[in-house]
């Protein structure tokens, strides 16, 4: 196996990525519809999760309300009547977003798979990396990194290696999240040429494409690519290329920056793709990586040291006992950890890790809700559920919410295996596997966003994850999900053949690991279950790769399920379960598909507050 150290000194420099999308983009998502109604023997009381791709609708997203940014709102300007109009529409536009971001401290996600040519299964990923932080977009070079541990900052030391000084002077110190902007201090026409191109659609937005070049000696780490600039506020919505030139020490990646327009006037940068190698016969050099890089997290409150010390937090605990009495030692307990479970809940989603309550919690509710009626659990407590934006694959409960990780939930072939993933956690609530009441102390809330890791934890010691999965087992057995536990285990031995490799996938941040050296733990008993895990069959799938199924709105958060029609496998070169792959969201003008109820929502100038 290549070393990480290897790639970088060898891969990063010469190839050049304009315009070649990758055809992987079209697969990202193609897979059964998660939530599959039960068994036609199913109890009648079970419900089938709401298909992803049907959303009731009510259920239809609309456009969060998004506050209005800091900046003053882009002034209107008569349309332009010369592509010499255009660029300049585009690089003031540039400035303002800029200028308008400053003060944002978004939370920057990049997962990296290194590559490794199967003769079966083409690139396949042999090693992965996992970088957290947050970033701050002002003038001051700031990234605060979630992840503390030092094999991962080593690594990333080497990962930035010698580019790591040049961002210092002109970049922000983001390692793959740079290609945030074209040019934060000098996109203008005295460093870079622009070449129209022509018109073409991204997603419902019309675009005009322009080449840009840096002019001769305009200095090195400029911009060297294409950029698309939609045709009605133009702004750029998308960047695609490298910086040019490298100096002796210095690599650039090949990156693919997409934004979308989730403030009124602004495109904000959202996901960004990178990917180096070159798999074709004759090549002697055979290292790559392909790596997605995703932002979120904009509307965060800043957090800095003192804001947070002098945050003092004041819990409301709304007594509803029926009763006007005292509450009696159980009651006493249960208030206690439900106090424990909404300050984590809620330090966590101010943190940036977990979603707001929403559409992707009602498909876990409901798939919680199908293995409760059929055990006929009464809990004290409803279960809830949220989402962890991370890609992690991992699951936790603290009180009665269950998390569940973007990541994992993205990789679940069907739903027999998130109900599965789900019933392990429910199982610990049952069992009555209570951690975390110690944060219904609030000074155990009081700590810098990066320092969550840190402070909070939910792991249970061996006895109580083994009763778990012994108890998960059951609980499924008695459910609709019974007769489709095949699933579940094959995407168990999926996991099993590339665990080895993807360590950093399989790293647990907050809850227990699914795996252990490389081995499935979690459910093992379910691994041997199903027919064997077999490439060559097309339609079998799995294991799903990453962004499939869940979204998140850059902004607030919200996560939502993706909206994709299947396409078809036809190699299985196509299946690349737990694999990295280009983005290619479909790109809308904020509120284009807002519900025809949405202007209430507007109107209701919800959003004077903060
Ligand atoms: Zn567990």
């Amino acid at each position: 196996m290549r070393t990480w150290n290897s790639v970088l000194t060898v891969v990063l420099l010469g190839m050049f990525l304009i315009g070649s999308m990758s055809a992987a983009a079209q697969q990202a998502a193609d897979s059964q519809p998660l939530a599959q109604p039960p068994a036609p023997d199913a109890a009648q009381t079970a419900q089938p999760a709401a298909p992803a791709a049907q959303p009731a609708p009510s259920a239809q997203p609309a456009p969060a309300p998004a506050p209005q940014p800091a900046a003053e709102p882009v002034p209107a300007t008569p349309a332009p009547t010369t592509m010499d109009q255009v660029v300049n529409l585009f690089i003031q536009h540039e400035h303002d977003l800029v200028k308008m971001l400053s003060n944002r401290t978004p939370v920057v996600e990049t997962y990296l798979q290194n590559l490794t040519s199967d003769a079966q299964l083409g690139p396949v990923p042999s090693e992965d990396r996992y970088f957290l932080g947050r970033m701050d977009m002002g003038e001051i070079v700031d990234r605060k990194d979630y992840l503390k541990d030092e094999e991962s900052k080593s690594m990333q030391t080497r990962l930035l290696g010698g580019f790591e000084k040049l961002y210092k002077v002109q970049y922000q110190p983001l390692g793959f999240s740079w290609m945030v902007y074209a040019d934060r201090t000098d996109f203008d026409r005295e460093h870079y040429d622009f070449r129209y191109v022509r018109r073409e659609f991204l997603g419902e937005v019309r675009c005009l494409v322009f080449d840009v070049t840096p002019k001769k000696n305009s200095g090195r780490g400029r911009f060297l690519g294409r950029i698309w600039v939609e045709d009605q506020g133009f702004n750029i919505v998308r960047l695609n290329g490298t910086y040019y030139p490298a100096t002796r020490n210095t690599y650039f990646f090949h990156m693919d920056s997409w934004r979308l327009n989730l403030v009124p006037g602004y495109w904000v940068p959202a996901y960004i793709y990178s990917e180096e190698g070159d798999f074709s016969a004759g090549v002697k050099n055979k290292l790559a990586f392909k790596a997605q890089t995703r932002i979120w997290g904009y509307d965060l409150k800043k957090g800095t040291k003192d804001d947070e010390l002098t945050q003092i937090r004041v819990d409301s605990v709304k007594d509803d006992s029926p009763t006007a009495q005292d509450a009696s030692p159980l009651q006493a307990e249960r208030v206690w950890q439900q106090q424990a479970e909404d300050n984590v809940v809620e330090r966590l989603t101010e943190a940036g890790l977990l979603a707001p309550e929403g559409d992707v919690d009602h498909i876990l509710q409901t798939v919680v809700n199908n293995l409760e009626v059929t055990n006929n659990i009464d809990l004290p407590r409803p279960v809830r559920t949220r989402v962890l934006l991370t890609a992690p694959l991992e699951t936790f409960s603290v009180g009665n919410t269950i998390v569940i990780s973007r990541g994992l939930i993205d990789v679940l072939p069907d739903e027999a295996s998130l109900a599965a993933v789900l019933s392990h956690e429910l199982a610990h609530i049952v069992l009555g596997h209570n951690l975390g009441s110690q944060y219904a102390f609030n000074d155990r809330m009081l700590f810098s966003d990066d320092a969550t890791y840190q402070n909070l934890g939910f792991k249970h010691i061996p006895e109580e994850e083994q009763a778990a999965d012994k108890k998960a087992l059951d609980l499924l057995k008695n459910s609709p999900y019974a007769q489709k536990l095949d699933n579940v285990g094959l995407f168990l031995k999926a996991l099993q053949a590339r665990a080895s490799q993807l360590s950093a996938l399989l790293t647990t941040h907050l809850g227990n690991p699914l795996t252990q050296g490389g081995q499935v733990t979690r459910l093992s008993a379910l691994s041997t279950q199903g027919p064997a895990l077999d490439n060559n069959k097309l339609d079998q799938i799995a294991a799903l790769p990453l962004g499939g199924r869940v979204k998140v709105n850059p902004w607030d958060d919200k996560a939502e399920m993706v909206k994709t029609s299947p396409v078809a496998i036809t190699s299985a070169r196509d299946k690349m379960p737990f694999e990295v792959t280009p983005f290619f969201p479909r790109l809308t003008r904020y509120g284009a598909n807002a519900p025809a109820a949405a202007p209430a929502t507007t109107a209701s100038n919800s959003n004077g507050g903060n």
